[in-house]
């Protein structure tokens, strides 16, 4: 039986969506079992799991060793980096003692040697938290009912990394579970502020969908100034030539009456490696 292979990205709020059609009879998950991936290490996939690298594990997992199951989700350091990837409604494999009765979850990364606190990990880190608040919510488990890979008597395994500690994830999990969904992702029709850890303003902000949205080019060169902008023919991606030599895609959100691209505030701040914080109706733009 191959693996039930999904392959789809998701930001929270999707994640919620996806979550609620969703209906479980033969695999009942009770908790989730936290994995991390080791290898690959998260400095060896500096843009995340592409669609290429999802499918190379699916090869590895089906093909190399056999699998019928696999971990349910990956987490990236993307804004959409809850990586659906096998269906949830299935019996996976990721912990000998817990594939009966849990979903497992892979984040990106080697968290015995690599930062969990800060830069990409602590965003991996967060978007590890969204994702188990919201699995936990859909089968009603609690935030203590998370496990490690490594309280399996079965392994002996760090897994998911020392730098990982339960006491942590399960208090962020429980403040997780207790918030509404993430502010850019709610509509509201009063729009957000946004400020620069410096104190300056961004005045320019539109709501699109709910979400606050910038000028593309405008916010980056704010906040990482120099290289060039090319908009694609069909105005749907901004491709940006960083003056380090770097290019980052950004999806436009809209086109403005001056043919200007605006592009969603998370978006941008994540191809500037940026850090969306957000204090009730306040984002601030920290530099990562
Ligand atoms: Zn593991």
């Amino acid at each position: 039986m191959p693996i039930s292979f999904v392959g789809r990205r998701f930001r929270p709020d999707e994640f919620d969506a996806y979550l609620g059609s969703i209906s479980f009879s033969d695999f009942q998950p009770e908790f989730v079992t936290l994995h991390h991936t080791g290898a690959p290490t998260l400095a060896s996939r500096p843009d995340g799991l592409t669609d290429q690298h999802l499918r190379n594990l699916l090869a590895y997992y089906q093909d190399e060793l056999g699998w019928n199951g696999a971990p349910h989700l990956f987490i990236d350091d993307r804004t959409d980096g809850i990586i659906v990837f096998q269906r949830l409604d299935k019996r996976g494999v990721h912990a000998v003692s817990f594939n009966r009765n849990s979903w497992g979850v892979e984040m990106l990364g080697e968290y015995d040697s690599e930062e969990f606190n800060t830069g990409r990990g602590d965003l991996v880190r967060d978007n590890a938290v969204r994702a188990i608040a919201l699995l936990n919510k859909r089968i009603n488990a609690t935030p203590e009912s998370l496990k490690f890979h490594r309280d399996d008597p079965q392994t002996n395994k760090t897994c998911p990394g020392m730098r990982v500690q339960k006491a942590d994830m399960v208090a962020r999990i429980a403040s997780g579970m207790n918030q509404s969904p993430p502010p850019d992702m709610v509509s509201n029709a009063t729009p957000w502020k946004v400020f620069l850890s410096t104190g300056l303003e961004i005045r320019l902000v539109h709501m699109v969908g709910g979400r606050p949205t910038c000028r593309i080019k405008e916010l980056l060169t704010l906040i990482r100034p120099g290289g060039s902008y090319a908009l694609n023919t069909s105005k749907t991606k901004v491709t940006w030539n960083t003056s380090t030599g770097n290019v980052k895609v950004i999806n436009v959100a809209q086109i403005d009456e001056k043919g200007s691209p605006w592009g969603f505030l998370a978006d941008i701040a994540a191809a500037a490696r940026y850090k969306v914080q957000v204090n009730g109706k306040v984002i601030t733009l920290t530099k990562i």
